[in-house]
C-alpha cells in the first residue's frame, strides 16, 4: 500500500473547516464589547435621521429665488437658529434666518449660504431690523442636509454578519440602540504537548519554553475568542488523552505539536480514543502540513503543528477563519491584497508555501521582501513579517517583480 499522504489543498481544508462551524448563540452586549464583532441580526432603522432638514454650514437660510437678481442682495434677518433649537419664523421673500450647523431649517427656506459668502450690514438706525448682504447666488438645496439622509425609519441599516466598526456602532447609537445582538464569543481551550516544554517562569533544563500556548491564546483573544490555557501535556497517550478529556463545554480546542509521524506524536490517537471524529489530516502547505481537524458534538478540535511559526501560520489560515465564522462574520476568508515580489523564490511543486515577508509601499505598489530565514522552526522568520506571500502549490518559481497575493497578518503589533 502506498504511504503517500493525501494532502488537502489549503482552500479545500479551509472550506471543510468552515463547513463544521456555524455562528454561536446570540447575546446582547454594550457597544464597546461589540467592537470588531459581527451583527447577529439585520438591524432596521427605527428613527429617521436627521429628523429634519438642517443646515450643513454656519450661514443664512434663504429662499434661493431671492438671489436671482444682481448681487449683492440685501435680506432682512428674521431670527437666529441654533442647533438644538427650533425655528419660530417662516422665511418669506426678502428675509432670511441666521443659522448654525445642524440647526433645523426654517419653514420657507430652501437653501443655505455659508457665512463666508455674506457681509454684515453695518448697524442700522435704532429699531431697524438686522440685515445681511448675500454675495453669491446658490441653488435650492445648497448646504442642506435633507431629512432621512442617514436613515429612514424601516430602512435596512446594517445587515447580519456586518462587522461592527466604530462608525457602525455610531449608527446604532444614533438610533438609540446602546446594546447590540452579536454571537457570543467562542470559548477556546489551548493545550501544548511535549516532554521538552516548560513554562516561561521555569528553568528550561534540557527543554525549551512553551511558546505556542501563550502565543495562540493571544491570537485567539485578538480574533475575538476567549482563550483558556490547559497547560502542557507530556508525550504519552494517556497524558494527552487526560488533558483533552477536560475540554467539555469548549467550542474549539487547539492543541500544538504531536500531530506528525513521530514516535511520540499522540494527539491523533488521543482524539480518536475520546470519540473525536477526524475530518482530515495534513494539508498541502508549508509551513503547517501536519494539521489535523476533528469534531465531537459541537466542539471543533484543531491539532496544530508544533513549530511556533507553523502554529501561527495555521492559526491565520485555518483557525481565525473558523473563529470568525463562529462569531457570525459574513466575511471569514483571510484578507488579501495585491503586491509585487522583491527578489525571487523557487520551490518544488506540490505544497503551497506561505512565505513570511515584510511589505512596504513604494511607487504606488506594495513590495514584498521575503525575510532572511524561512524555516518553520525559527520564530525569527515570523517576527518582522507583515504579510504572508502565497506561493501557489503548482508553481515552482516566482521571478523578481512577480504579481503576488499577500495576506496581511493579524499578529503584527
Ligand atoms: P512536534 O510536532 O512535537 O514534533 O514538534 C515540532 C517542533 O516544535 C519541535 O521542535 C518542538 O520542540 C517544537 N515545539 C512543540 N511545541 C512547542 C511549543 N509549545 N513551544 C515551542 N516549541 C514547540
Ligand atoms: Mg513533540
Amino acid at each position: 500500500m502506498s504511504d503517500a499522504p493525501i494532502l488537502l489543498p489549503v482552500e479545500e481544508a479551509r472550506a471543510r473547516i468552515l463547513g463544521l462551524c456555524t455562528p454561536l448563540a446570540t447575546e446582547w452586549v454594550p457597544g464597546d464589547d461589540a467592537l470588531g464583532r459581527a451583527l447577529a441580526e439585520d438591524v432596521l432603522a427605527r428613527r429617521t435621521l436627521p429628523p429634519w432638514d438642517n443646515s450643513a454650514m454656519d450661514g443664512y437660510a434663504v429662499q434661493a429665488r431671492d438671489l436671482a437678481g444682481p448681487l449683492p442682495v440685501r435680506l432682512v434677518v428674521g431670527e437666529t437658529v441654533f442647533a438644538g433649537r427650533r425655528p419660530t419664523r417662516e422665511v418669506v421673500p426678502g428675509t432670511c434666518a441666521r443659522i448654525m450647523t445642524g440647526a433645523p431649517l426654517p419653514l420657507g427656506a430652501d437653501a443655505v449660504v455659508m457665512r463666508e459668502r455674506t457681509r454684515p450690514v453695518p448697524a442700522a438706525p435704532h429699531d431697524a431690523p438686522d440685515a445681511v448682504e448675500i454675495l453669491e447666488a446658490v441653488g435650492p438645496g445648497n448646504f442642506i442636509r435633507p431629512r432621512g439622509e442617514d436613515a429612514k425609519e424601516g430602512d435596512l441599516l446594517l445587515r447580519r454578519g456586518t462587522p461592527l466598526g466604530i462608525p457602525e456602532l455610531g449608527l446604532l447609537w444614533a438610533q438609540g440602540q446602546g446594546t447590540v445582538p452579536v454571537p457570543r464569543r467562542p470559548r477556546v481551550a489551548v493545550l501544548s504537548t511535549g516532554d521538552e516544554l516548560c513554562r516561561v517562569d521555569e528553568p528550561p533544563g534540557d527543554g525549551i519554553v512553551d511558546i505556542n500556548a501563550p502565543a495562540l491564546a493571544l491570537a485567539v483573544r485578538r480574533a475575538g475568542g476567549v482563550p483558556t490555557l490547559l497547560g502542557i501535556a507530556r508525550d504519552t497517550r494517556q497524558a494527552v488523552q487526560e488533558a483533552l478529556a477536560r475540554t467539555e463545554g469548549f467550542d474549539v480546542v487547539l492543541t500544538s505539536a504531536g500531530v506528525s509521524v513521530g514516535d511520540h506524536d499522540f494527539v491523533k490517537d488521543a482524539l480518536e480514543a475520546l470519540g473525536v471524529e477526524q475530518r482530515f489530516w495534513r494539508v498541502a502547505i508549508k509551513p503547517g502540513k501536519p494539521l489535523v481537524v476533528g469534531q465531537r458534538g459541537s466542539t471543533l478540535f484543531m491539532g496544530l503543528p508544533g513549530n511556533p511559526t507553523s502554529s501561527l501560520v495555521t492559526f491565520e489560515l485555518f483557525v481565525r477563519p473558523a473563529l470568525r465564522r463562529l462569531l457570525g462574520h459574513a466575511d471569514v476568508e483571510p484578507p488579501r491584497v495585491a503586491g509585487r515580489l522583491e527578489g525571487q523564490l523557487s520551490k518544488a511543486p506540490g505544497l503551497a508555501h506561505y512565505v513570511r515577508v515584510t511589505a512596504t509601499w513604494r511607487a504606488g505598489e506594495l513590495w514584498a521582501k521575503p525575510l532572511g530565514t524561512q524555516t518553520s522552526g525559527a520564530l525569527r522568520s515570523a517576527a518582522a513579517a507583515t504579510h504572508l506571500l502565497h506561493f501557489p502549490r503548482e508553481i515552482s518559481s516566482l521571478t523578481d517583480g512577480s504579481h503576488v497575493e499577500l495576506l496581511p497578518l493579524s499578529w503584527v503589533a
